[in-house]
């Protein structure tokens, strides 16, 4: 854990324009920074990043955040990992002392096994540029058509013929025995003798999301491999294989710029791809994919293309992963290569154009695949046929979204013109039949000890407008608190709000006013944030300490909520009309109310329309009943008009 005053340390450090300018060339105009946005395509600029308030917002596509959640957004980086990308960057050191002896012996021991695996890869990408690696490794890879930089760049590497030279070096380097078998390197036979688990292989080192190397696959290039051609790490402490796709950490970028990702079976198959200029590729690490490994995948896009070797054992593993893609609720397509292809050897045999004409060309959905597939079995034999239907409709029913569901359901009705109401029944009586097991049961997943604790970054969304009618008085609302929240607010004596009992602050009269009628907000983002605040002003800590823990907390919807609402252009929709009133605090003493009554304005409007929609299923009692509460409501409305026209 990363001690509270340390995460304060960091986020009080960090410069947005020093962080967003890491990855984005900033451009001044006047006292702020724009840039074209990283977050959607765009050709004039409209990023802008404000030094002073330390946040960013774009105008275009409506992302907004601090420093820490420009990270998480950009470099799909968890709350912990962008704390700690940040204190690094600023040389500030974390001294994790509120972990218990437990913790702390956990962290290191999992910090050593980092430290030999890190050790290890050195090892073997040196071995690879020595006599052996370079006749043998080295010529094996280029051979492959890689070339040296995409070698050194993915950290390919050559384990020496010698058994147990890893073994030897690293102890002489001074890596504990221990720690080479925990990681996966070592093996220690039953006589408790201990020995290299790779010799005379080419090396494929597996990278975490943030790009350290926790695990490997070996491949050997002798012919008589006895049934091993690949050995893999096994899972450790630090390698685990639902956290891992290969090519992953490479990928990452390009995948959420192009908003889909490849999803291919073998390492040269991302190699090949990466190094013919399509970057958005991945492969599940020379093992079956798994449901982990799907929905780490999902952090990054929905959209995923599987392209698999035409031959049955691809065909088998695509219809696997097909039906995984679906149950996590992404979006799969599939490419099919020509038969003998994969997409190492396609990728070396064309151009960059003319894989992704093939793709543009050959990329179907899951429904006309499986109809390619068999339909040429089935044509003319209705039984088949029926087969055929059922078995899409299965695949249907593994999409958790109705409104998906419904879509294909349409699209298989009329491709095969069957009705719909019978795939639908079909579906309905698969979904049932299938035993759900609660979200979380079929993964056992352990904690990632590069991540304490594992935090999975919210999903950022747009800020919808939930209710119409009270969002915009709520948005006011909570801009005068984010702004102003400390400000006194000082009435003269005549106004109805004047307390002789003394003066409440911005964000004090709001929450009184709020509680005295029992209000929440009706917009999730608002109410979230809202809570927040309060969270935080109630512990005692200043309006500065509270808008920078919420810009750099957790949650990105807030962090987005408040740096939206503090950016400037963001204009209250009260009326300006006062333009005589010259300091903030009469300006605050008159437009606070007005805001609190426009919104409770609001509120009555959003009553009386609810009641007019229950009126017209309503019948005797309850029509009186409910035109006698439009009656208050509207009394409500005339008072509160008053009010405003009073408070001018
Ligand atoms: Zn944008």
């Amino acid at each position: 854990m990363i001690p509270q005053e340390t995460v304060g340390k960091i986020i009080e450090t960090a410069r947005i324009e020093e962080v967003v300018g890491d990855f984005v060339s900033l451009k001044r105009r006047g006292a702020s920074l724009w840039a074209c946005c990283p977050f959607h395509e765009e050709k004039t600029p409209s990023f802008h990043v404000d030094p002073a308030r330390g946040i960013y917002k774009c105008f275009g596509c409506g992302k907004a955040g601090s420093s820490v959640n420009f990270l998480m957004e950009y470099e799909h980086l968890t709350y912990s990992e962008a704390l700690r990308y940040l204190a690094k960057k600023y040389h500030i050191e974390i001294q994790e002392r509120e972990e218990t002896a437990e913790d702390l012996e956990k962290r290191q021991r999992s910090e050593s096994l980092h430290l030999v695996a890190e050790f290890a890869h050195k090892f073997f990408i040196e071995s690879l540029q020595k006599e052996e690696g370079r006749a043998i490794g080295l010529q094996y890879f280029h051979s492959r058509g890689l070339d040296d930089a995409t070698i050194l760049k993915y950290g390919l590497g050559w384990s020496p013929r010698t058994r147990n030279s890893l073994l030897d070096a690293a102890r002489q380097a001074g890596y504990k025995d221990e720690y080479l078998v925990a990681a996966g390197l070592v093996i220690q036979r039953e006589d408790g003798t201990l020995c290299d688990r790779f010799w005379d292989r080419v090396m494929f080192p597996f990278h975490t999301v943030s790009g350290r190397v926790v695990g490997f696959g070996g491949r050997t290039l002798k012919k008589d491999h006895g049934g091993m051609k690949y050995v893999n790490s096994p899972e450790s402490e630090i390698y685990v294989k639902n956290r891992i796709l290969y090519g992953l950490y490479f990928a990452k970028n390009e995948i959420a710029r192009s908003g889909k990702c490849y999803l291919v079976e073998g390492y040269l198959d991302v190699l090949s791809m990466h190094q013919l200029g399509i970057t958005n590729v991945v492969a599940s690490s020379g093992t079956s994919l798994t449901d982990g490994q799907v929905s780490l995948l999902k952090r990054f896009t929905e959209n995923v293309t599987i392209m698999y070797d035409g031959d049955s054992a691809g065909i088998h593993a695509a219809l696997r992963g097909i039906n995984m893609i679906l149950r996590e609720g992404m979006n799969v397509k599939i490419v099919l290569l020509p038969d003998g292809d994969d997409p190492d050897s396609f990728a070396q045999k064309h151009t960059l154009e003319e894989v992704q004409a093939f793709i543009a060309e050959h990329e179907q959905d899951f429904i006309g695949f499986k109809c390619d597939l068999l339909l040429e079995d089935a044509a003319g034999d209705p039984l088949k046929k029926a087969e055929l239907i059922n078995d899409i409709a299965d695949t249907i029913a593994e999409i958790p979204d109705p409104i998906k569901r419904s879509t294909y359901t349409d699209a298989v009705s009329a491709k095969f013109r069957v009705e719909p109401d019978l795939i639908l029944s079909r579906i309905g009586t698969t979904r049932r039949s299938r035993q759900k097991p609660t979200p979380g049961q079929t993964r056992t997943e352990t904690p990632d000890p590069e991540i304490v604790p594992p935090v999975q970054p919210e999903q950022p969304r747009a800020i919808r407008d939930e209710n119409e009618i009270l969002a915009p008085g709520e948005k006011d609302l909570l801009a005068f608190i984010l702004r102003d929240g400390s400000e006194p607010l000082v009435f003269p004596t005549d106004s109805e709000f004047y307390s002789p009992d003394g003066v409440q602050t911005v964000a004090e009269f709001i929450d009184d006013a709020l509680a005295s009628d029992d209000v929440q907000f009706a917009n999730s983002a608002y109410r979230a944030t809202y809570e927040a605040y309060f969270e935080r002003y109630d512990a005692g800590d200043d309006q500065k300490a509270i808008i920078l823990h919420l810009l750099n907390g957790k949650n990105l919807q807030i962090s987005q909520v408040v740096a939206d609402l503090l950016e400037e252009k963001y204009q209250l929709t009260v009326d300006s009309f006062s333009k005589s009133l010259s300091t903030k605090s009469s300006w605050l003493a008159s437009f606070v109310p007005r805001a609190i009554l426009a919104y409770q304005d609001k509120r009555m409007d959003a009553r009386i329309s609810t009641l007019r929609r229950e009126l017209m299923t309503a019948t005797g009692d309850d029509q009186i009943r409910i035109l006698d509460e439009i009656g208050r409501a509207n009394a409500l409305k005339r008072k509160i008009k008053i009010k405003l026209g009073r408070e001018k």
